[in-house]
């Protein structure tokens, strides 16, 4: 059945998760090595536009989009059609052993869409922790420099150099020490919980950010600064304006490479082709994963020509970076997401949320903050006006909507943080019926 085909209603017809899913989850139990967790523990049948079905029939609303990789939708006939027609001619040949055009192309595409229009060159990876890693191979190669410098509440992956570059403890670092050296982590933006208050952020942060890599670091020592441009897993926090360009600025000003980590952010989701663009932030190296091939596992790493290049020949590679299959994906959803007007669509979502939370966060005072751009929307939920985190408020509004079909995702540092990822194809009906399930949730609270 193509994914079309998937009624674009929510249908409950068992408990949630349902016996046939209970059934598979208990062999789970004895097969899959626990430390891998799933948010909602429904197994999936198939997937389309805006709804997950399981295996018991029901269908859901997805707010989560696999975590912002089927921004195209799921299995979007483009995307199935093309990787199919490629898995027919030939599954895998590794670039580095025998090359093949769509990689080639996927770059010519990455370099054309990226922001800034200088020369570029880009590297296909398998995952968003394998691209990041990469990017800072690369600035180090190319200035002659060691240290990296990342955020509060940043997110990179999970591999060791990427969970050193990962802010939160638990789940993601806890136990899996020792990580590599020369990290340096710096404060973040944050508006909403900024002391001095969210105007003030911006240029605040900026300065202690300046400050402290002078003082401490030197920057003369400095091989990157690595930064999301709206944080994902941190709770999508939306660096107050101006933080971003002064950063850049900074880094220009100090031969710094500035690497924009957009593996969550990118391809339409926030309402920007690339979030960057929201501030007109030009990186020095992008890293893309998560929504750039329709679902099939794809990365990548595209910036300055003279950077990405300054690595010796056989420096960079992998058995399956760029697999061609991916690659094909890639080239049917990069297409899609421009033939679909993908972009204005995540605003247009964007609006529609941001409007109907807000409406919420006046009613419920649990909603400390509303935010987000685009289709990566997120509410924070507080105890107090002290902000204390609302933590088991958010537990108990996470299962509610799951109990009746909202996948939805939680996030942020405090652990309190609710954030919405619909696949940017989703209609507004659906989302409708999403935020009504939550406002019930706030209701019943
Ligand atoms: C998900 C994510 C990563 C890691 O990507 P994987 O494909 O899971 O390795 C890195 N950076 C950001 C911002 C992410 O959201």
């Amino acid at each position: 059945m193509a994914a079309t085909e998937v009624a674009q209603s929510r249908r409950i017809v068992t408990e949630i998760p349902g016996p046939k899913s209970r059934a598979i989850q208990e062999r789970r139990r004895s097969a899959v090595a626990q430390g891998v967790g799933s948010v909602l523990p429904v197994y999936v049948e198939r997937a389309g536009g805006g709804i997950v079905e399981d295996v018991d029939g029901n269908a859901l609303i997805d707010f989560g989009s696999g975590i912002a990789v089927t921004n195209v939708g799921n299995a979007d006939p483009r995307v199935v059609e093309r990787a199919a027609e490629q898995l027919g001619r030939f599954t895998h040949t590794c670039f580095m052993v025998n090359p093949y055009e769509a990689y080639v192309e996927v770059c010519e595409a990455l370099n054309r869409i990226t922001p800034g229009d200088h020369e570029k060159r880009s590297i296909l990876l398998n995952s968003g922790a394998e691209a990041v890693e990469n990017a800072v191979k690369i600035a180090r190669s190319a200035t002659g420099r060691q240290a990296v410098v990342v955020f509060d509440h940043a997110y990179h992956g999970r591999t060791n150099l990427t969970m050193g570059l990962t802010a939160k403890n638990m789940p993601y670092k806890q136990g899996f020490g020792p990580f590599a050296g020369e990290i340096h982590r710096m404060p973040m933006a944050y508006p909403y919980r900024w002391p001095t208050g969210p105007d003030n952020c911006g240029p605040e942060a900026a300065a202690m950010v300046i400050e402290q890599i002078t003082k401490q670091i030197g920057a003369q020592n400095v091989a990157a600064v690595v930064i999301e441009p709206i944080q994902g897993e941190g709770g999508f926090i939306e660096p107050a304006p101006g933080f971003l360009p002064a950063v850049v600025e900074f880094c220009r000003a100090n031969g710094i490479v500035f690497v924009a980590d957009e593996v969550q952010t990118g391809f339409a989701r926030t309402g920007d082709m690339f979030a960057s663009e929201h501030e007109g932030v030009v990186p020095d190296l992008i890293t893309t994963a998560k929504g750039i091939a329709g679902g099939l596992p794809l990365a990548a790493v595209t910036g300055r020509a003279e950077l990405m290049d300054a690595v010796h020949g056989g420096g960079l590679g992998g058995t399956y970076g760029g697999n061609p299959a991916a690659c094909a994906a890639a080239l049917a959803a990069l297409s899609a997401i421009e033939a679909d007007g993908l972009v204005e669509r995540a605003r247009a979502i964007g609006e529609l949320m941001l409007g109907r939370l807000r409406e919420l966060a006046a009613k419920y005072e649990v909603i400390g903050d509303v935010r987000g751009r685009g289709a990566m929307i997120a509410i924070e939920l507080v105890q107090d006006a002290d902000r204390t985190p609302a933590t088991e408020a958010l537990a108990k509004v996470l299962s509610f909507c799951h109990s009746r079909g909202l996948v939805l995702l939680s996030a942020g540092t405090y652990g309190n943080v609710i954030r919405m990822l619909p696949p940017l194809v989703i209609g507004d009906e659906l989302l409708h019926e999403g935020l009504d399930i939550l406002e019930e949730a706030f209701a019943q609270l």
